[in-house]
């Protein structure tokens, strides 16, 4: 049987409870939104030879993307927007894309890797000219896909010649892709030039991305210090409540925690293992 002070005291230890509860959504919420680059499910995790992703991490809604070709495992959103872009290029010019390689796990691509390493004599270096070691590729995300073009030669830098390749670059933003790895850009992603590899980062960031037409990484930098100024000036606060908590235990953080709590993006220099690594 419990007393009235009994419940009194339960009532306050599940009062304790729920406010620890809000507090950590609330930081990791607000940790998300100043540091995007951090958020394993968010669209603009960053992944590179630098940042690499868990080999825990498989994204867990996988789904076959409605279009032709293979390994067409995508994650919802980005096997939806894969599917309307190669419609729409049928439509606009014709041609018939074909997807390659979308999701790989960590396992695969550690095989893959493993494979490339034995085949040169453990030469670590030489193996990484051609695959991105584990953890290393995008792919391990589920939202980026190899695009190649039917009839065609396909993961070659010729691709790029093709009328698919070209439509693709001049287009894919309009579905939420962008080029990840463009020529001028070698040294800052770490990656050979590769012009059909494609990541997904949602139509508004695309566009933005297209339009200031740099590398993601370099994006970022200006991307957080924007998100930054925001949340200093209170325009972002919104976004650091999280729905459904009890509202008086609602204390946003103050801009000067968040600023100390991002974790810095790497700077965009150029990496040691030079630019002729493929994905
Ligand atoms: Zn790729």
């Amino acid at each position: 049987m419990h007393t009235p002070e009994d419940w009194k005291r339960m009532s306050t230890i599940s009062r304790i409870l729920s406010l620890l509860t809000a507090g950590s959504m609330m930081v990791s919420g607000a940790l998300n939104t100043a540091a995007p680059q951090n958020d394993v499910d968010g669209p603009l995790f960053l992944v590179n030879r630098q940042w690499t992703v868990s080999e825990a991490y498989e994204p867990g809604d996988l789904t076959k993307s409605d279009v032709a070709g293979q390994v067409r495992r995508l994650r919802p959103a980005a096997a939806e927007a894969l599917r309307d872009m190669f419609r729409a290029c049928r439509e606009e010019t014709g041609l018939q894309l074909l997807s390659i390689s979308g999701y790989r796990s960590y396992e695969k691509q550690s095989n893959i890797y493993a494979r490339k390493l034995r085949s040169v004599k453990k030469n670590v270096a030489k193996a990484q000219e051609f695959v991105a070691p584990p953890g290393a590729s995008e792919h391990q995300l589920g939202v980026a896909m190899d695009i190649g073009q039917k009839h065609k030669v396909n993961l070659e830098v010729s691709f790029a010649k093709t009328e698919g390749a070209k439509w693709c670059r001049e287009n894919c933003w309009r579905f939420g892709f962008i080029l990840r790895y463009d020529e001028p850009w070698e040294e800052i992603t770490g990656y050979r030039y590769e012009p059909w590899h494609f990541r997904y980062v949602g139509k508004e960031y695309a566009r933005e991305i297209h339009d200031a037409n740099v590398p993601l990484e370099t994006w970022l930098i200006s991307h957080r210090a924007e998100v930054l100024r925001e949340l200093v000036s209170g325009e972002g606060s919104a976004d650091l409540i999280v729905p459904a908590t009890p509202t008086d235990l609602a204390v946003p953080a103050t801009p000067t925690d968040l600023a100390d709590a991002v974790i810095p993006l790497p700077e965009a220099t150029p990496t040691d293992l030079g630019a002729k690594a493929a994905d």
